[in-house]
Parts: C-alpha cells; sequence; structure tokens
C-alpha cells in the first residue's frame, strides 16, 4: 500500500469520474511543510497562526509574522495557502494577554470575538498577512464567525490595513480571497446570507461537532456524542456547499472529517470541493478519492442523510465504499 500511495505523490487528485477535488493539508508553523511537500499537498487548507503566539511571553511582531506567512507561501510556489487568523482562547491560551478566567471557554471570548476587541493585536497580523500575499497565492479566514456583522468588521480593518500599506507604497496582492471557517451551527444555518460576502468557505468539523451535539471535545465523559458521521452533522454540510455552489464559491473543511476514510465517500458525494488533513492523509486520501465516482456518490449521500444515526451511516459507507 505505501508503494502504491508514494506513486501519487505528484498526482492531482482526480476521481473515477474526471472530477477535481484538492487535497490540501493543515499547518502550524513553516517547519511542517518538509512533510507537506513530501506528502504531495496540493495547497494548504489551513495554517493555524496560534502556534506563532504560544510558548513564549510577549506577542510576535508584525516582522515576525511576515516572514513566516512569507515562508509558508514562498515555499508552496503559487499553490493556495489558506491562512487563519489568530484563534486563542478555548483550549488555547496565552497567559501574556491576561484574560480573565471563564465558566464556558469554549464558548467565550476566543478568536474573532477576541480580535474585534483587540483590534491593535489583529491589525499587527492583518498587515503581515497583506504584506505576505504579495509572495505566493495567499488566502485569508477569519475563525469562530457566528454571525454576519463579525466577517463585515474583519474585512473592514483588514481593508483599512491594505489601503493603509499601498499609501505606503508596500506591494499588496489584489486578488486576495477572505473566507471563513464554519465552525458554529447559526453560520452554518445562515451560510446563504454568508455565500455572498465570502469567497470560500472551510468547515471547521472539530469545532462544529462540538457545537451541534453541546458536547465537549475535550470531555471524555461526553466523547460518544462526537459523532461526524451523525446524519444531522452530514445535513449542516450540506446545506453550506449548496449555499456556497449558488453563489459560485467554493467550500473546503479543515476539521479531522476531512481525512476519515469513512467520511470521505460521503462528503465527496456532498460536493465538497477541497479537503484538507494532516499531510500523512494526504496520499491514502488520494488513493481512496481517485476510485470513488462523485456521480454514483451524489445518490449514496442522500440515502445516508436519511437515516438515523450515525452508526448506520457508517455501516452503509463500510458495506458499499471500504475494502477491508
Ligand atoms: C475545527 O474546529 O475543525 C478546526 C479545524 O479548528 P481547530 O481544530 O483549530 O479548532
Ligand atoms: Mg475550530
Amino acid at each position: 500500500q505505501k508503494e502504491e500511495w508514494a506513486k501519487l505523490v505528484n498526482d492531482q487528485t482526480t476521481t473515477s469520474d474526471g472530477e477535481h477535488v484538492e487535497l490540501a493539508a493543515n499547518i502550524g508553523t513553516p517547519k511542517d511543510l518538509e512533510g507537506v511537500i513530501a506528502n504531495g499537498a496540493e495547497g494548504i487548507g489551513l495554517y493555524r497562526t496560534e502556534f506563532l503566539y504560544m510558548g513564549r511571553d510577549n506577542l510576535p511582531s508584525e516582522e515576525e509574522q511576515f516572514e513566516a506567512y512569507k515562508e509558508v507561501v514562498e515555499r508552496m510556489e503559487g499553490k493556495p495557502v489558506v491562512i487563519r487568523t489568530l484563534d486563542i482562547g478555548g483550549d488555547k491560551e496565552l497567559p501574556y494577554l491576561d484574560l480573565p478566567k471563564e465558566m464556558n471557554p469554549f464558548l467565550g471570548f476566543r478568536a474573532i470575538r477576541l480580535c474585534l476587541e483587540q483590534q491593535d493585536l489583529f491589525r499587527v497580523q492583518l498587515r503581515a498577512l497583506l504584506r505576505a500575499s504579495a509572495f505566493g497565492n495567499l488566502k485569508i479566514m477569519f475563525p469562530m464567525i457566528a454571525v454576519l456583522e463579525e466577517l463585515r468588521q474583519a474585512k473592514a480593518l483588514l481593508n483599512e490595513e491594505k489601503d493603509k500599506l499601498i499609501a505606503e507604497g508596500i506591494d499588496v496582492s489584489d486578488s486576495i480571497e477572505v473566507g471563513i471557517m464554519v465552525e458554529i451551527p447559526s453560520t452554518a444555518v445562515a451560510a446563504p446570507q454568508f455565500a455572498k460576502e465570502v469567497d470560500f468557505f472551510s468547515i471547521g468539523t472539530n469545532d462544529l461537532i462540538q457545537y451541534t451535539f453541546a458536547a465537549d471535545r475535550m470531555n471524555e465523559q461526553v466523547s460518544y456524542l462526537y459523532q461526524p458521521y451523525h446524519p444531522a452533522i452530514l445535513r449542516l454540510v450540506e446545506m453550506v456547499i449548496k449555499a456556497a455552489h449558488k453563489e459560485g464559491k467554493w467550500v473546503g473543511m479543515c476539521g479531522e472529517m476531512a481525512g476519515d476514510e469513512v467520511a470521505i465517500p460521503l462528503l465527496l458525494g456532498l460536493g465538497l470541493d477541497e479537503f484538507s488533513m494532516s499531510a500523512t492523509s494526504i496520499l491514502p486520501a488520494r488513493s481512496q478519492l481517485l476510485k470513488l465516482s462523485k456521480k454514483e456518490l451524489a445518490e449514496f449521500a442522500q440515502k445516508a442523510l436519511e437515516l438515523d444515526t450515525a452508526d448506520e451511516v457508517a455501516k452503509l459507507v463500510r458495506e458499499n465504499y471500504i475494502s477491508e
């Protein structure tokens, strides 16, 4: 199997009925790029920038961030790189920001909520991203968007910083795509509205599943409620993809579910355009996708949506699409 996978490193990911999907990688630092390139990723679907801010006692400067983002887009040589703005809070703390302890950190002051409040910190990151955009195919993604106003505010700040940089004579790409993570149920349900104001969506199932079932993703006692194959999740995914495609926008997924062999046939059938996963999952996923027919799976996915439980869905996929 390993040998079969190795032959696929330089291939595109095209299904048996000739449909192209993009297989991208999730990274946390530029150091991860070696594995990404060795495993034949067609892009970066999620660069988690919070690692730049963690394990230190002060904020990273604009220059430091610029260097990191520039390195990633340059080494990806024109392939798409989706960089997510700071997603701190929840399980990821930054002691030096001195944030108050919260009863429910996952429901609290995190990610875009914090960035819109602490604008100085956010503007530094936006400037670094805008400057790096001149060196490759950089896309910007905002995490934990729950309502349209957050997206509009974040985009307004981005445009302000862009105008300032241009006025300073600094090069900025004029074709940066701006998208959001869909990881809160309100955003999945309101996807038709969001789709008009973004260039792309990336579904963050790690959080979307936790918020849909109201079950902490870190708590073992409720881990049985972490159910990626549940028809409720599949329906949310379908809603997001349909809404985006209606507006001519693309949809990725960067939660763990995107690299899961049981989920992949369903996601292909629901019309997902980009699958972003850890680098080591890319070649197995490519090998699997080459053998699948998107047209056939579109019908199959509709059957799965009608089932009652996650177990039933998993069983149906395994019986039909996973060879032991
Ligand atoms: C997600 O929520 O699915 C996601 C990709 O983001 P993170 O795991 O960093 O919260
Ligand atoms: Mg998340």
